[in-house]
């Protein structure tokens, strides 16, 4: 039993049960307890990896394709450029490496991080000690300045909570987190009410999930309102899918494999699969133009990532550009990252995108 288990279970003694996105919260936000507040998640000896930390290349591709919206915004000065959930601060320390090509990018650029976890915050204080450039940290969307934006979220809203139903012979039932007899954590279900989502409109089969995220339909509208007024474009990365859809896609991640969501509250990464379709859906009722999703492989291919492995590896001995590929395989590879991982781009109407909007755009 976790720290945090106990204190849940405290909780529903009290207050009642919880809906799975209070229990998300909880795992992964928790002041005392939460997941972000006290591990280490990245890299080799934590539980997962990212795609910052698979390769600089992945952040330097970000940075040129955020370059480009930039010039095609008409080069404004000055800009917000943000990141939501940076991590180690991996992708903007890249990122800004690769902008360095074209100075006054940096010098017009005004660099905030939307950061909830204080220890994350002092990792990325170390990563971006030498960029360059002063760097703001937020607390959430509503504290970033106002003004032309370019915002990019590499795994941001798959952390986000999200909300269960099941459908029951009777109608829809959410999930909910109670506790047992014998003092641990167990599902359950309450009626819910109304239409959940636009899967309702098809009889759905008894058993089904959908999955809502109220949450990361708010960060989104919010960010494409501004970007629609304020001008700016938005790059979201992220491993999902273009719902509605049936799928309970709730999972617990410890030392690069699976737990159950229910096992070890605080000390596993717990996640969901993002609805795109939701998220382009908000996006769009907020004025914001939505590009069709993209794959990540596709994606970086078009970025120009073959080329960059082959410039990185030039010259090089056979280990370092073995590396090299293997990076290029686990970010684009359709059995690793390539194609599970999505690009939605959001920009002001009648920004042009690179990549998106190009003579070799589609699919
Ligand atoms: N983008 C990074 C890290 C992904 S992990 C990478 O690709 O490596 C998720 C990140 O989002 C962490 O930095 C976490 O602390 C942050 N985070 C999670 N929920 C958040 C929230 N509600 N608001 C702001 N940041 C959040």
């Amino acid at each position: 039993m976790t720290p945090l288990a106990e204190k849940l279970v405290a909780r529903i003694r009290t207050n009642g049960p919880m809906t799975v996105a209070e229990y998300m919260a909880a795992c992964l936000g928790d002041p005392e307890y939460g997941y972000y507040m006290r591990r280490e998640p990245f890299g080799r000896d934590g539980d997962f990896v990212t795609a910052p930390e698979v390769s600089q290349m992945f952040g330097e591709l970000i940075g040129a394709w955020t370059m480009l919206a930039w010039e095609a915004m008409g080069a404004p000065s000055p800009f917000v450029l943000a990141e939501l959930g940076p991590g180690r601060g991996t992708l903007m320390a890249d990122l800004l490496r690769a902008a360095r090509v074209r100075p006054a990018f940096g010098a017009a650029a005004r660099i905030h991080l939307v950061e909830t976890s204080p220890r994350l915050r002092d990792r990325q204080r170390t990563t971006l000690a030498d960029v360059g450039t002063p760097v703001t940290w937020c607390q959430g969307i509503d504290d970033l300045p106002s003004g032309a934006l370019l915002v990019i979220a590499n795994e941001f809203f798959d952390a986000l909570p999200v909300h269960q139903f099941v459908r029951a012979a009777d109608g829809w039932a959410e999930r909910m987190v109670g506790a047992d007899d014998d003092g641990g954590l167990t599902f359950g279900l309450r009626p819910a009410d109304g239409p959940v989502s636009a899967v309702d409109s098809a009889p759905p089969p008894e058993g089904a999930v959908v999955e809502t995220s109220p949450a990361a339909s708010a960060i989104v509208a919010a960010l494409a309102g501004r970007i629609a007024r304020d001008g700016g474009a938005g790059l979201f990365i992220d491993y999902g899918y273009e719902g509605p859809a049936f799928g309970d896609t709730l999972q617990a991640v410890r030392q690069h494999g699976y737990d159950a969501p229910l096992a070890v509250p605080g000390d596993a990464d717990l996640t969901a699969h993002v609805d795109f379709g939701a998220l382009s859906e908000s996006a769009r009722d907020a004025g914001a133009a939505v590009r069709p999703l993209m794959t990540q492989a596709a994606f970086l291919l078009r970025m120009g990532l073959a080329e960059r492995a082959s410039q990185l590896g030039r010259g090089k001995d056979r280990k370092t550009q073995e590396t090299i590929t293997a990076a290029v395989n686990r970010l684009c590879g359709p059995d690793e990252m390539g194609t599970l991982f999505k690009v939605m781009a959001i920009a002001q109407p009648g920004l042009a995108l690179a990549v998106f909007d190009g003579d070799d755009s589609g699919g």
